[in-house]
């Protein structure tokens, strides 16, 4: 089932056209990532989704549209996860997941709320980190928490930019698959920007990959990681192996074709 339909989305900061009259499905429970170039507008789709921007076109949820949601319903569904480098938190880590109860908290936090705060702290295992300073804790461990603020929000959908980035080989690992199981246990759909198109290839259902702010093409890792779409979309030139059933790219060089940003 189709749980978010992007119709002719367009967005520019100012007077440059950023997006450019994009259609996109997102299908219940699945994993949906946003490969492209730096620059070719994930994160800027991805803020468009969550209403942090606001683009032209029409955006439905459930089939309705979320210009008519207000911001508190919008939260109840949508859950973002920021790059944990971008997210100086001065607080322990029970108190940030329980943030994420926010839009479920009239005036005063309720023992409903302080459960589900430790159940989704157990479901990430998180709980020995409980009482920790957000501030202190690895690059790993900060994602791993802001999953799990956004988790707590109960959302129907998981807005994450670059979840992976700056992770190493481990944790990157331990990140996606964390997505991957929550998505297939939950039900929940996932969208995220992501540039590790190995990483992409593994843990996702379907691609939108993006070129200068217009969709390239959409389709299943399978279908879209091919030698030439690399090439004319990144301006690499690559070697694409089948690994276990999923595509593994090896770039080998930069060719002058693609974008560069
Ligand atoms: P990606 O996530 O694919 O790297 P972004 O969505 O971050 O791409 O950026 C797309 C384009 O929008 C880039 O050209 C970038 O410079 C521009 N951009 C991003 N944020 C802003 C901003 N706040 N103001 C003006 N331009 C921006």
């Amino acid at each position: 089932m189709v749980k978010i339909t992007i119709k002719n989305l367009t967005f520019g900061y100012r007077s440059s056209r950023i997006l450019d009259d994009l259609n996109v499905q997102i299908e219940d429970a699945e994993v949906l990532s946003l490969v492209g170039p730096n620059g070719s507008g994930k994160t800027t789709l991805i803020k468009c989704i969550d209403r942090i921007l606001k683009p032209k076109g029409s955006i439905f949820l459930d089939g309705r549209e979320l210009e008519t949601m207000k911001q508190q319903e919008i939260a109840r569904q949508i859950g973002y996860v920021p790059q944990s480098s971008s997210t100086p938190l001065a607080t322990t880590v029970f108190d940030t997941v329980l943030m994420g109860r926010r839009p479920h908290i009239n005036w005063r936090v309720s023992d409903f709320d302080l459960d589900k705060v430790a159940e989704t702290l157990e479901l990430l295992h998180l709980q020995d980190l409980a009482m920790r300073d957000f501030a202190q804790l690895s690059g790993g461990q900060k994602q791993k928490v802001l999953i799990a603020r956004a988790l707590a929000q109960e959302p129907a959908i998981l807005l994450l930019d670059e979840p992976t980035s700056n992770l190493d080989m481990k944790h990157q690992l331990d990140v996606m698959e964390t997505i991957s199981s929550l998505v297939k246990e939950k039900g929940i759909s996932a969208v995220m920007a992501i540039h590790d198109l190995n990483l992409a290839a593994r843990f996702s259902d379907n691609l939108v990959m993006l070129k200068k702010g217009k969709v390239y093409a959409v389709g299943t890792p399978n279908e879209l990681l091919s030698e030439r779409n690399i090439s004319d979309v990144y301006g690499v030139e690559a070697i694409v192996m089948n690994t276990l059933g999923k595509p593994c790219i090896v770039p080998l060089r930069s060719t002058n074709g693609g974008v560069a940003c």
